[in-house]
């Protein structure tokens, strides 16, 4: 196994997630019409989704050390006879990134490089959500490029890509990232290398009444009622903050609130790993700290999903345990 070098995979994931963010704005801005905002059409995401795996995976077979990636999508559906229409948008959009020359089996191949289900013969393995918040990605608000390292169960480095989250330079767009031990930072989304970084900490409130919480705009991701009952115990007067996506960490990571909720609807659902490395890591390099609902580290070590884990508490650390005594109040944490 090579020894990881997190300084130069850290540069391989920002390049990656910087070409996947050009697509994703390049469909937002072609695909996305008053008509297909109308019909409910989810095909724009559709393509978006695919394009940036296939840019993600081709970017790190050609700079990371780190061969496995563990994307959300693969190229299946794609592959079949009846999907010609969006295989060619698919094609289309990668090819305006990597060039003309790239053939449509290349670019499917280059998509299902991110099919790969992890073992423990994988113990080093990128985690790619090409985009997270497809919903907020259609309404044309907030959504990321999710990209995780983990390393024998472990997140290692994360980098966040938020096309429509505002930079250090006020400007829409950033990238926030992050390395075990080296700290978190943002940077905006279209300058070069680590130009404009800066680093980034969470709030140091210990107050939860000054507090504010974020959570998901989807009632069916999160319950929303038993956080505005959790909300109400600790004295919280703010409106939550509604936001699709990992924006939602980089929003607790940057100190603009303190709190992020996801509480489960369901009980027989479990978190994905790429909905959650990435985010994670940043939140905690940022000198914060993450759990589930019942108080415990997410575990990473059981393949796609958080076998171990129900819904995730994220906050800037002093409040924590306050805020899961309430949580226990309210959630059915057993
Ligand atoms: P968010 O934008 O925070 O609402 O989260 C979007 C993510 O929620 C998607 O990437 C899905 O993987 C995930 N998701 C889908 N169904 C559920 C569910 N029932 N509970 C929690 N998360 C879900
Ligand atoms: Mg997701």
């Amino acid at each position: 196994m090579p020894k990881l070098e997190l300084t130069s995979e850290l540069e391989a994931a920002v390049s990656a997630v910087r070409d996947a963010a050009s697509v994703c704005l390049s469909v937002q801005k072609n695909l996305i019409t008053a008509a297909t905002l109308e019909k409910k059409d989810r095909s724009p995401v559709t393509v978006a989704d695919f394009a940036s795996q296939a840019l993600v995976c081709s970017s790190l077979a050609r700079s990371s050390k780190v061969g496995a990636v563990v994307g959300e999508e693969d190229a299946a559906e794609l592959r079949e006879a009846d999907a010609e229409e969006t295989r060619d948008k698919v094609v289309e959009h990668v090819r305006n990134v990597r060039g003309a020359g790239i053939s449509a089996d290349q670019a499917l191949d280059w998509i299902d490089l991110g099919g790969v289900t992890p073992d423990h013969s994988t113990p080093q393995y990128w985690t790619l959500d090409p985009i997270d918040g497809t919903k907020g990605f259609l309404r044309g608000e907030q959504y990321a490029i999710a990209l995780g390292l983990l390393e024998h169960g472990r997140v290692v480095l994360g980098v966040l890509g938020c096309p429509n989250l505002p930079g250090p330079d006020g400007q829409p767009g950033c990238l926030l990232t992050a390395t075990r031990g080296g700290g978190a930072q943002i940077r905006p989304l279209t300058a070069s290398g680590a130009d404009g970084a800066v680093k980034i900490r969470v709030s140091e409130i210990a107050d939860t009444a000054a507090a504010r919480f974020c959570e998901s705009v989807e009632s069916g991701h999160s319950d929303q009622d038993q956080s505005a009952q959790i909300a109400r115990a600790l004295n919280i007067t703010e409106e939550p903050v509604r936001v699709d996506s990992q924006c939602k960490y980089a929003i607790v990571g940057q100190g603009q609130a303190q709190i992020y909720l996801r509480l489960p609807t369901r009980k027989d659902y479990r978190e994905k790993i790429w909905d959650h490395a990435a985010g994670l890591i940043v939140v905690e390099e940022a000198g914060g700290r993450v759990t589930d609902v019942r108080g415990h580290d997410l575990d990473f070590g059981h393949g796609r999903q958080l076998e171990n884990n129900s819904g995730v508490i994220a906050t800037n650390g002093p409040i924590h345990d306050e805020v899961l005594s309430a949580v226990a109040r309210f959630v059915d944490v057993s």
